[in-house]
């Protein structure tokens, strides 16, 4: 079954990268620099499949099975355009533009004959491909539930993944609505990780991939009840539940709560760092509580990629924006800190006195 699925793929990659990649590279002139013709036609592919799979699968699930009923998409619109310019636009350009030409010049990609990373540590993952994937992609898990923890604990870099968490409406579209500075300086701390540990290209593409459509899943709005099977699920992989929780509005009697479910794939860093969040009394809101954030729900593409980076901007160039602490942001996009001048849940008390549009449960 395997090997007629690889040969499929193979023989979909060939085809593709005959009729439309190498002919495309000739017009554009760029046959020289964008590489092998075969590793663009797999990411197109792959982000092909990875598009299917949201609109066809994630999609009516949500019809089907939603956590939060809407009583209309309006806010998911915006995120639905994120990831169709991730997808079709952003990652092919910054892949094959940047990523790719840079991973040759250090030595790395398909070029290179070289054992490097883990294999060249320890020869014996060199015969054991799978457990080295495995042992890679637990090291670039546990280096995301980390960073993940620092975009939300260091204000500067808050100020731009608060653009992710200012969704009121949380999707199967919601995983690409994110600040392309911040996109840019995770894609090289996770690139650098998978550098130094020696991970191929092509095995880096499907990486991505497997994370990828794990992170879709966990941000679709569904409630999937499937017993014993769903709860022994979200203890190994993260679920729509468990992200939902960490996405919650914060609580304004219990502030710190939404501090929770970090994770990216595995829930098991949480767990194992005590910031696990399984279960709450009802199903949580989601967005933020700061209405210079909360207002990206107005934005749309350019402008939230222009407010988010000016407010990183705003952080990053001042004191404040360094020390560690939760924030909010004033109307010249400078970070205070709640310590300073508290803002626990202004947002979900405007929305429950009626005064801002939300969805209802
Ligand atoms: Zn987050
Ligand atoms: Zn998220």
């Amino acid at each position: 079954m395997l090997d007629f699925l690889s040969a499929q793929w193979d023989m979909a990659t060939s085809s593709m990268s005959a009729n439309v990649v190498v002919p495309a590279a000739n017009v554009l002139g760029m046959a020289q620099s964008l590489g092998d013709p075969r590793e663009v036609s797999q990411a197109i592919l792959i982000a092909a499949l990875q598009l299917f799979l949201i609109a066809c699968v994630m999609r009516p699930l949500e019809s089907l099975v939603p956590a939060e009923r809407w009583e209309n998409r309006r806010h998911t619109t915006v995120d639905r355009n994120f990831t169709l310019l991730m997808l079709l636009g952003l990652f092919p350009l910054f892949s094959f533009i940047v990523l790719m030409p840079v991973a040759h010049l250090l030595g790395g990609g398909p070029a290179s004959d070289e054992v490097n990373g883990l294999k060249a540590w320890v020869p014996w993952f060199a015969d054991h491909p799978y457990a080295l994937f495995v042992v890679y992609y637990l090291v670039y898990d546990c280096v995301y539930y980390w960073m993940h923890r620092a975009q939300h604990a260091v204000p500067w870099w808050w100020a731009m993944h608060s653009m992710h968490h200012s969704q009121r409406q949380m999707s199967c579209w919601s995983n690409d609505r994110s600040n392309y500075v911040d996109g840019m300086l995770q894609s090289i701390i996770l690139a650098s990780v998978g550098l130094v540990m020696g991970v191929e290209v092509s095995e880096f593409a499907w990486l991505s991939l497997l994370s990828e459509l794990v992170q879709n899943f966990s941000h679709a709005n569904v409630a999937l009840r499937l017993g014993w099977v769903g709860r022994l699920g979200e203890r190994l992989f993260v679920g729509p539940r468990f992200h939902r929780n960490h996405h919650m509005l914060r609580d304004p009697e219990r502030p710190e709560r939404h501090n929770c479910n970090f994770g990216q794939v595995l829930p098991w860093w949480d767990q194992l760092f005590g910031t696990a969040l399984y279960h709450c009394e009802s199903l949580r809101e989601t967005g933020v509580s700061d209405p210079q954030v909360d207002a990206d729900n107005e934005r749309g593409v350019v402008s939230m990629q222009w407010h988010s980076t000016r407010r990183f901007w705003g952080a990053v160039t001042c004191r404040a924006g360094w020390r560690m602490g939760d924030v909010s942001f004033d109307s010249d996009y400078q970070p205070i800190h709640d310590s300073i001048a508290p803002n626990k849940g202004v947002v979900a008390k405007i929305r429950e006195s009626g005064g801002m549009s939300s969805p209802k449960d």
